[in-house]
């Protein structure tokens, strides 16, 4: 979701004629696009805004002005308090305020231009929670574009109140971009090379946008509409929350053959007072049900997901039913994470784990995700599967790509191939990716 917000930030900038520089060090304008999921990035900022803030200095000090901005979730969650840990920031922008960038940059312009207040520090926040606003004013054309995979935004915010989680806070409440500005983003994307088009939202499967002035599109009428816009080959979905998953999504897998066969489906945890002390809707039982009823419709399809180690209440038993559902699903892979306490979140209040106690949970947990995770990949061995190539690798000759799994495999094959698919024999399967050789 961040990527997809830089990107479009930087469309926006670039519209206006402003070009990009390599270097920090030579830039008029430096924009900070933020998190705020776990603690660990919100410091990272202010590391960040410390080295950039000598950089202000320096160029200060030959006559050039820097202008700074911190833009996403820790500005929404902060606000004005950014101003006050490093005063070398000038806008403050949240995740649904940054199609206004262009406009506050000019305001700041205007004011250090300005003799009257050129001495005194006039700083812009604006925390706006509109989605539909910014969608609506953001660039039409998409003209900064990861190719051959790219991200659309088909919903912002959550209406599930996680105890943990700040995205309500930060990213404001469900929103559905209306259908016919997802599918022409799509056909543009498509037109400027895309062959993999993959659907963000904090909650993909509850998309309920508007397709007309009467009607509402579920999340599979979504992904039908999407896989029959010509060039489309792949298509890919995160995140979907296990509430929202429905019969017709499950049987969507099977009937739309671009739809690939990998869902990241976020559990949390295996224990179910832990996922009831998360709110997260749906117990343990329920969870393997939905695993269960996607693996009858496709034997094949792979699942990722997440899980939080050390949340409040967390106990030995509780940890293990986390371990044991890793082992009872064998995800193809899987992000753990220790609990982190974030501001406004309820359970940020309440009794926590030591640390220790984390990091020794998230070591075992990990060692048990990795297992699966290169049992999985080593099963790939000596199959033929389709690989989207995707960039050019370390070496020469070498390029990457994807599998309709999720695993990046390195093979050998010229640089033309990237953007199209391919079958490759899977020669080796590894840790984290697989190597093999184009077949024919
Ligand atoms: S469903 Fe996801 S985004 Fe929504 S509150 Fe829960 S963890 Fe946060």
């Amino acid at each position: 979701m961040n990527s997809y917000d830089s990107d479009r930030i930087a469309e926006i900038l670039l519209l206006a004629g402003h070009i990009k520089t390599s270097l920090p060090e030579d830039a008029d304008i430096v924009v900070i696009n933020t998190c705020n999921v776990r603690e660990k990035a919100q410091e990272k900022l202010f590391s960040d805004l410390g080295r950039i803030a000598l950089i202000k200095a320096k160029a200060a000090e030959k006559g050039r002005s820097v202008i700074i901005l911190v833009v996403g979730c820790v500005a929404q969650a902060l606000g004005k308090e950014i101003f006050a840990r490093a005063d070398c920031v000038d806008i403050v922008l949240g995740p649904q305020a940054y199609q206004n960038i262009q406009k506050s940059i000019e305001e700041v312009i205007s004011q250090k231009q300005c003799p009257e207040v050129k001495m005194q520090k006039n700083f812009i926040v604006d925390t706006t929670m509109s989605a539909e606003d910014k969608f609506k004013l953001l660039p039409r054309n998409r003209t900064l574009v990861k190719l051959p995979s790219a991200f659309i935004s088909i919903q912002e915010g959550c209406d599930k109140f996680c105890t943990y989680c700040s995205v309500p806070y930060t990213r404001g409440r469900e929103y559905s971009r209306p259908t016919s500005e997802i599918i022409s983003e799509a056909n543009q994307l498509v037109s400027s090379g895309a062959r993999e088009i993959f659907l963000l939202g904090q909650n993909v499967s509850a998309y309920n946008g508007k397709y007309s002035s009467s009607a509402v599109c579920s999340f599979t009428e979504l992904l039908f509409l999407i896989s029959s816009i010509k060039g489309v080959e792949r298509i890919r979905y995160t995140t979907s929350h296990p509430c929202d998953i429905t019969t017709e999504l499950m049987k969507a897998h099977k009937e739309i053959s671009s739809l690939m066969p990998f869902i990241h489906l976020p559990a949390q945890s295996g224990s179910d007072i832990i996922l009831k002390k998360m709110n997260r809707g749906y117990s343990r039982s329920q969870y393997i049900k939905i695993i269960n009823e996607f693996r009858k419709i496709l034997p094949n399809i792979a699942f990722s997901s997440d899980f939080i180690v050390g949340f409040p209440g967390e106990t030995e038993t509780d940890f293990e039913a986390t371990c044991a559902l890793v082992d009872e699903v064998s995800y193809a892979q899987a992000y753990s994470f220790k609990y982190s306490p974030r501001p406004q979140t309820p359970s940020s209040k309440w009794d926590q784990i030591d640390e220790q106690t984390k990091i020794r949970r998230l070591a075992v947990l990990q060692e048990i995700i990795n297992k699966h995770q290169l049992h999985y990949n080593q099963s790939m061995e000596g199959k033929e599967l389709l690989v989207l190539i995707e960039k050019e690798g370390r070496y020469e000759n070498q390029v990457i790509g994807k599998t309709e799994y999720m695993q990046s495999v390195h093979l050998s094959a010229p640089k033309n191939f990237i953007g199209k698919v391919f079958p490759v024999k899977i020669s080796r399967g590894f840790q984290n990716s697989l190597s093999g050789k184009l077949v024919g």
